[in-house]
Formats: C-alpha cells, sequence, structure tokens
C-alpha cells in the first residue's frame, strides 16, 4: 500500500484562503491579541508564524510581549483590559509560560467569547456537553486533516496518544461527536503498542520523538503526528536509518510508509493546520460578537 502524505501546508493555505474570503464580508477587520511572555524561542517563532498568518487573511494582530519576569498580577491586568477592548476579538496567550507563572489560572481571565485557543472551562465544557463554542485549534486541525482523508468516521476505532487538556481531551471529544470509538492512552497505559495496532486512526500527541514505530501500526490506519520535538543531531553522524537531527514527531515516520494508509509529515503536517484553525476562530468570535453585540 502506498502511504499518502497529508500535507498540512496546503490545506491550510485553502482555509486561510476561505478565511480571506470571509474577512472581507465583515464590517471590520478582526482582532487578535498575542500575548508572548518571556525569550523562549520556540514560542517567538510561533508568535511570528501566526502574526504573518493573520496578515495573509486581513486580521490585524496585536502583539503583548513581556518581560521573563512578568507576574501574574501584570498578565492578568494585560488580559482583563483585552478582555473588555472592542478592537479585540481574540486573545491568546502563548504558552508555555515561565516557571513562575500558574498559565492554568491565566487562562481562566480569557473572557470565553474571545479564547480563540478554547481553553477556558467555558469553552472545554461546551465541548464535553456537544454546544457551540471555540474549540481547541490542533484538535480542530487534526480532525480535519483525518477528515480529508475520510469523511466519514463512523465506527472507526481512533486511539490517542496522550491526555493533555490542550490536545488529548478534546481530541476525543471531537471523535466522539464523529461516532468514532475512542480509546486514549497515556504514560501508565499497559501494551500501548498492542492497543496502537488496532486502531483505524491513530493519534501520537506525546512529545517523545518517534515513539511510534511502524509496526505499531494497523495495516490502512491513518496516522496523525501531532509531536513537535527539537532533537539534536546524534554524535557520531548517523550512518543508515538513524535521524539526522531537527524536528521530529512522535512517529517514526520512515518505519510507517507502505503500512499506514495516510500519515502527517513533521514538519508540514498538523503545525499548520493549528494556526490557521487559530484564525478561523478569531473569525468566528468577530462574527459573534457583531451580531450579538449587547454580549
Ligand atoms: P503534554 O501536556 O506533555 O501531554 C503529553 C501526554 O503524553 C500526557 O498525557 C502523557 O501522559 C503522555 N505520555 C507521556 N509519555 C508517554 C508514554 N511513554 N506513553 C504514553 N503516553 C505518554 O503535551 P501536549 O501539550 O499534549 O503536547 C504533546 C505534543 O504535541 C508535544 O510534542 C507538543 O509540542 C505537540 N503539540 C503540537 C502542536 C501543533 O500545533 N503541532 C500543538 C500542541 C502540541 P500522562 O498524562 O500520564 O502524563
Amino acid at each position: 500500500m502506498e502511504t499518502k502524505i497529508i500535507d498540512g501546508k496546503e490545506a491550510a493555505a485553502k482555509l486561510r484562503d476561505e478565511i480571506a474570503v470571509q474577512v472581507k464580508t465583515l464590517p471590520c477587520a478582526p482582532g487578535l491579541a498575542v500575548i508572548l511572555v518571556g525569550d523562549d524561542p520556540a514560542s517567538q517563532v510561533y508568535v511570528r508564524n501566526k502574526i504573518k498568518a493573520c496578515e495573509k487573511t486581513g486580521i490585524t494582530s496585536f502583539e503583548h510581549r513581556m518581560s521573563e519576569n512578568a507576574t501574574q498580577q501584570e498578565i492578568r491586568h494585560v488580559i482583563k483590559n483585552l478582555n473588555t477592548n472592542t478592537d479585540i476579538h481574540g486573545i491568546l496567550l502563548q504558552l508555555p509560560l515561565p516557571a513562575h507563572l500558574n498559565g492554568d489560572e491565566l487562562i481562566q481571565e480569557i473572557d470565553p467569547a474571545k479564547d480563540v485557543d478554547g481553553l477556558t472551562i467555558a469553552n472545554i465544557g461546551k465541548l464535553v456537553a456537544g454546544l457551540p463554542g471555540m474549540t481547541p485549534c490542533t484538535p480542530q486541525g487534526s480532525l480535519l486533516l483525518i477528515k480529508s482523508v475520510q469523511e466519514d468516521l463512523t465506527g472507526l476505532h481512533a486511539v490517542i496518544i496522550g491526555r493533555s487538556l490542550l490536545f488529548g481531551k478534546p481530541m476525543a471529544q471531537l471523535l466522539l461527536a464523529e461516532n468514532c470509538t475512542v480509546t486514549q492512552c497515556h504514560s501508565k497505559t499497559r501494551d500501548l503498542p498492542g492497543i496502537c495496532s488496532q486502531a483505524d486512526i491513530l493519534i501520537a500527541a506525546v512529545g517523545r520523538a518517534q515513539m511510534v514505530k511502524g509496526d505499531w501500526i494497523k495495516p490502512g490506519a491513518i496516522v496523525i503526528d501531532v509531536g513537535i520535538n527539537r532533537v539534536p543531531p546524534p554524535s557520531p553522524p548517523p550512518s543508515g536509518g538513524e535521524h539526522k537531527g531537527g524536528l521530529l514527531g512522535d512517529v517514526d515516520f520512515d518505519s510507517t510508509q507502505g503500512i499506514a494508509r495516510a500519515i502527517t509529515p513533521v514538519p508540514g503536517g498538523v503545525g499548520p493546520m493549528t494556526i490557521a484553525c487559530l484564525l478561523k476562530n478569531t473569525v468566528k468570535a468577530a462574527q459573534s460578537c457583531w451580531e450579538e453585540p449587547e454580549r
């Protein structure tokens, strides 16, 4: 079986084009505020990419850079001001935060109507209840990629490795809503390879480079690799099939070829779709703000 490479860049570009058309129909440009605390190089790259993507679609971005030593109180104050700023429709607090800060508490300060990451308890609750709300971007983007391979997921067995609030838990809810049978795995799961080998859809969101091997994968499965791992090149340099370092996913990509029906690469898979879904949520927030101005 030839394994299809799911092109996340292409899917994201298509979604951005649709968003740009939608933006033109709005009374004014939607505004996205991004709060970046500290100097984490990876976070700086993510924020830069998000701002570039806003520019491409006609969304106005507002970057709030705060020092590595910013206090919980200072960040809370910025969020409160953004909550009442009528030019801002979406607020994103870039994670991870420096260790002295409590990110979970700060996220709950965001007005759920502007919570374009979909991480407030209000939005997570709506997702679980099957009510309309903001859906977290990475699970939303992953579902779109799965459905680009197969539209109807009814009855499929989906296995998710990871149970974080950011990804694993909302992903499970989205797949349940698509009538999948969902198994959620984590660090205490017994016989992980055995469970993965039963998956029609296998999703890895762990943060361990190349942990999932080709022989864990059921022939014909759709594989979504969410992991982003920055790995230094091995020393001495690789002789053959070993990785060369750089940005690696949680799945050992090469060993899945010829087994999986389709797989997302890293980079160029889930990452670009996460950003496109952030823009989608920002437009959705702006639309509902104009439709229900008294809110
Ligand atoms: P996280 O909060 O650290 O969660 C990792 C999950 O993996 C936990 O549930 C953990 O289990 C589980 N786990 C750890 N070791 C395991 C093992 N040996 N076997 C099975 N499960 C194991 O991470 P996250 O925020 O969900 O992110 C996961 C990965 O996705 C990271 O690499 C992150 O960079 C990437 N990510 C990518 C995007 C994107 O846009 N592409 C977006 C978000 C995240 P326990 O719960 O038992 O600890």
